[in-house]
């Protein structure tokens, strides 16, 4: 999932401002930043809250089910059409992907309302973890399912770093040097070394990333960029 993180709440009363904003709508979104607990009812709640604080009106404010789904997002949209109509600017309580699906849907200005930090694993409730940058070239195959270009601080490949000690890394010294844990799993298994790992392709993250799968199925090919 995406994780989410507040935004600096000045910038947002300031991008406001900006524009001479006085009536705003709130929209949430129902998946990550529910979960990430950034941009669900609660939250949308008290940005609402924040906001008449600060002499704004909130006209209204919804959390679509999942914010990023451009036809959900409409179909939401068109359920407040007049709280939304009678809106100078929407604040959106989602990842960036989101606020772009509601920036295509609504003819106002949209404001980002919180910062999108990572791809995250739910490690458990409330514990999220970045584990995948998506390089889309992935080692994980040489490296026992562990990512040495996400989980050392450094993206090293081939490491460990000449900072590492006694087993624990240089930059966050509580953490084991995820060299060394690739290194025992490995081990673990009865399988050899990582070996070198060749420089990255990084030609395979091309941006902006799409994947149209109705044109891959006609074609007969899975490709995704
Ligand atoms: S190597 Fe790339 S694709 Fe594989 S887990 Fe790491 S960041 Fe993700
Ligand atoms: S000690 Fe290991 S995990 Fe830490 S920065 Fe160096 S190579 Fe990366």
């Amino acid at each position: 999932m995406i994780i989410t993180k507040p935004r600096d709440w000045a910038r947002i009363e300031r991008n406001l401002t900006e524009i001479g904003a006085r009536r705003v709508f709130i929209m949430g979104c129902g998946q990550c930043a529910t979960v990430a607990g950034t941009g669900g009812e609660p939250e949308v709640r008290e940005a609402a809250r924040r906001l008449e604080e600060g002499g704004w009106e909130v006209t209204g404010w919804a959390v679509g089910e999942v914010t990023c789904h451009s036809g959900g997002t409409r179909l939401e949209s068109r359920k407040h059409d007049t709280e939304i109509a009678g809106s100078d600017a929407v604040l959106v309580l989602s990842c960036g992907a989101g606020v772009q699906t509601v920036a295509d849907a609504i003819a106002k200005p949209v404001f980002p309302g919180l910062e999108s930090a990572f791809l995250g694993n739910v490690v458990r409730h409330g514990v999220f973890e970045e584990r995948c940058q998506m390089c889309g070239d992935c080692v994980l195959d040489r490296t026992a399912g562990i990512c040495p270009v996400t989980t050392c601080p450094k993206g090293l490949l081939n490491g460990p770093c000449g900072g590492m000690w006694d087993g624990m890394c240089e930059v966050v010294a509580d953490r084991e040097c995820v060299h060394v844990r690739i290194a025992r799993r490995l081990a673990e298994q009865g399988r050899g070394a990582a070996g070198r790992i060749e420089p990255k392709d990084f030609s395979a993250k091309l941006k902006p990333g799409s994947l149209n799968l109705r044109e891959t199925r006609r074609r007969g090919t899975g490709d995704a960029r």
